[in-house]
């Protein structure tokens, strides 16, 4: 048995992001993977939610203000883009406040060549590794979902650019006998080659960011999914083995002040916050369940991210969170949220 199926243990990475005015005394990053935050009295009593002095949180691995995106990508996304192309499911999320970089970690900087992310170096080691293999014939699709305040559109849905995102079709998520995720209203689109599959991933990127301006609102209050599928046929088989591959950009975590947000703001807010929250209870029932704690019951239906995914964490599949801080004083609280809640899942 791999280690996948043996347990659901889901990695989970800490990313800060640096920054012209990092404040090095509150964060110690002593390279075991623990992150340490020392905040003096004065600062701690002016928290929201905390008084405490003294943090300390644990990580599968910590990639400090330093950290590349290569290195990121060897270290955060290559064993689950190398399961993938084994058959197993895999999903990687990046959960953070807005400005953490999240977006920089999954797709990447806009000017860099060195600046790609994840997603783009997931589909080039896909594309290269299939090239290797003489063995068997492969088909890679690709499908981009975007989930706002609980509906779901196709940001790589042909009309997107001259319909209003109200008129869109919505998309619904749906499950068949054998318990596989499929969608009504969202495109799987071929990809031949590495270049093809990059447009798309373009595409998607420049719908999300026009969406979001038509109506006025900011492109971090939605979250999404970039799934490529593989289908790989030994030659002189018949059989087909599936397997697909999550790369999930979450909608930003910071709690949105009652003061300020006006009924919209609120609205978001607090999907956001629920759909945070319902995957967070689903991660951990995972955990319970192959920790063999208990049989408890996976509440995947709260949401609709929950709902795509249920085929794509925990058993045989292989589930890494990448959480995002920013290490400016000013942040401190959001920071010590997100890795609170990194700590929860792990
Ligand atoms: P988020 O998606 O979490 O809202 P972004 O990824 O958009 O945050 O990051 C906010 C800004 O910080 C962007 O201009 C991005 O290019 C920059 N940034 C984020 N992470 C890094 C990093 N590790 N190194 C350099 N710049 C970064
Ligand atoms: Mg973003």
């Amino acid at each position: 048995m791999s280690k996948a199926s043996e347990n659901a243990n889901i990695d989970i990475f800490l990313r800060v992001k640096p920054v012209p005015r990092p404040s090095d005394k509150l964060f110690i990053d002593n390279n075991e993977n623990k992150l340490e935050f020392v905040i003096p009295r004065s600062l701690a009593q002016g928290f929201v939610n905390n008084q405490r002095e003294h943090y300390e949180f644990r990580f599968n691995g910590i990639l400090g203000r330093e950290a590349k995106q290569d290195e990121v990508f060897e270290r955060v996304a290559r064993p689950v883009v190398a399961g993938a192309l084994e058959g197993f499911n895999g999903t990687i999320f990046a959960y953070g406040q807005t400005g953490s970089g999240k977006t920089f970690t999954m797709t990447g900087g806009p000017e860099r060549y060195v600046d790609r992310g994840i997603i783009p170096r997931s589909i080039s080691a896909i594309f290269a590794d299939i090239a290797k293999r003489s063995d068997s014939q492969f088909s890679v699709k690709i499908s981009y979902l975007e989930i706002y305040n609980e509906t779901g559109y196709d940001l790589l849905d042909p009309d997107r650019e001259i319909m209003a995102l109200e008129d869109m079709p919505k998309v619904h998520v749906m499950e068949d006998e054998e318990q596989q995720i499929s969608y009504r209203n969202l495109g799987l689109h071929l990809a031949n080659n590495e270049e093809e599959a990059l447009n798309l991933l373009f595409l998607g990127d420049t719908n999300r960011v026009i969406g979001a301006t038509k109506m006025n609102q900011s492109s971090s209050r939605s979250h999404c999914i970039f799934t490529v599928y593989v289908e790989a046929r030994k030659h002189g088989e018949d059989v087909v083995r599936r397997s697909k591959l999550n790369l999930v950009d979450l909608a930003g975590s910071e709690r949105v002040s009652k003061t300020g947000a006006d009924g919209d703001t609120l609205k978001q807010a607090k999907y956001i916050n629920l759909s945070l929250h319902y995957l967070e209870q689903v991660i951990i029932a995972l955990q319970e369940r192959a920790m063999g704690l208990s049989r408890p019951h996976i509440p995947y239906r709260n949401s609709m991210m929950t709902t795509a995914l249920k085929d794509s964490l925990g058993g045989n599949c292989r589930t890494t969170m990448i959480a995002t801080i920013s290490s400016e004083q000013e942040q401190l609280d959001e920071s010590i949220s997100t890795c609170r809640f990194a700590v929860r899942v792990a």
